[in-house]
């Protein structure tokens, strides 16, 4: 992302509402965002019935000077939302991690569990939209609110030269986010683009229902993360 797209994201920011320009800038929302009506019924509704789950804006996980950033839909109800790191606790996250090991971007044995003492190398992994949404389906405007975390997490990354997108929801927000045209970036599973000194690379989500469809393949997915691979070493 150039210097000149931070500029602007931040700038985007700062014109939202007094509400969301108080927390605007932080990379990671307060436990109780209150941006998102919607999600914030549906967390509440979920705390009520589930006390002992995680129910809050998932944090990113790894490290800020990592060069690869990942970027997800939004927390599972039962996966991330439940445990509180992105991609635990669901099939996702096994393919995920599986993969991640494999190309020497985590190290450790993924259980499933925040605890399970993995770890990410070079990468950190976050998500689109911060609050699990009912039947994993936020609407445009809770992506559109969400993305001031999500412009933060960018620009409090200064060393990330690698974008990987799961899905095209990721993909349109974070095209938004490092301020490319949409036109210029359509989302296709394998393709690469280019902005500035980042790269945003697209894959299908590892979701089960993707996986289970035959829409992405482990080998597909896996292509993926031997190009960023390749083009980081
Ligand atoms: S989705 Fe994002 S902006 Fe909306 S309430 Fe959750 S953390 Fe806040």
């Amino acid at each position: 992302m150039t210097t000149t797209s931070r500029t602007r994201s931040a700038s985007a920011s700062r014109s939202q509402s007094s509400a969301a320009t108080a927390i605007a800038n932080h990379p990671e929302p307060e436990r109780d965002c209150p941006l998102c009506p919607r999600l914030v019924e549906f967390r509440e509704t979920i705390r009520a019935r589930e006390p002992g789950w995680h129910n809050a804006p998932v944090q990113s996980f790894g490290d800020r000077n990592a060069a690869l950033l990942i970027v997800g839909l939004a927390p599972g109800l039962q996966g991330a939302n439940r445990t509180g790191r992105p991609f635990t606790g669901d099939y996702a996250g096994d393919l995920l991690y599986a993969t991640l090991i494999a190309f020497g971007f985590a190290k450790g044995v993924y259980q499933a569990r925040p605890d399970d003492g993995l770890t990410l190398i070079d990468c950190r992994i976050s998500n689109a939209v911060r609050c699990v949404p009912p039947q994993n389906k936020p609407l445009p405007i809770e992506i559109r609110t969400c993305r001031q975390f999500l412009n933060a997490t960018l620009a409090d990354m200064p060393r990330v030269r690698a974008i990987v997108a799961l899905g095209r929801v990721a993909h349109d927000s974070t095209v938004k986010a490092l301020d490319l045209r949409a036109a210029a970036a359509p989302f296709a599973h394998g393709a690469v683009h280019d902005a500035g000194a980042v790269k945003l690379y697209d894959s299908y989500h590892c979701s089960r229902y993707n996986t289970n469809t035959g829409v992405l393949t482990p080998a597909m997915f896996e292509s993926v993360f031997a190009k960023v691979r390749a083009d980081l070493d």
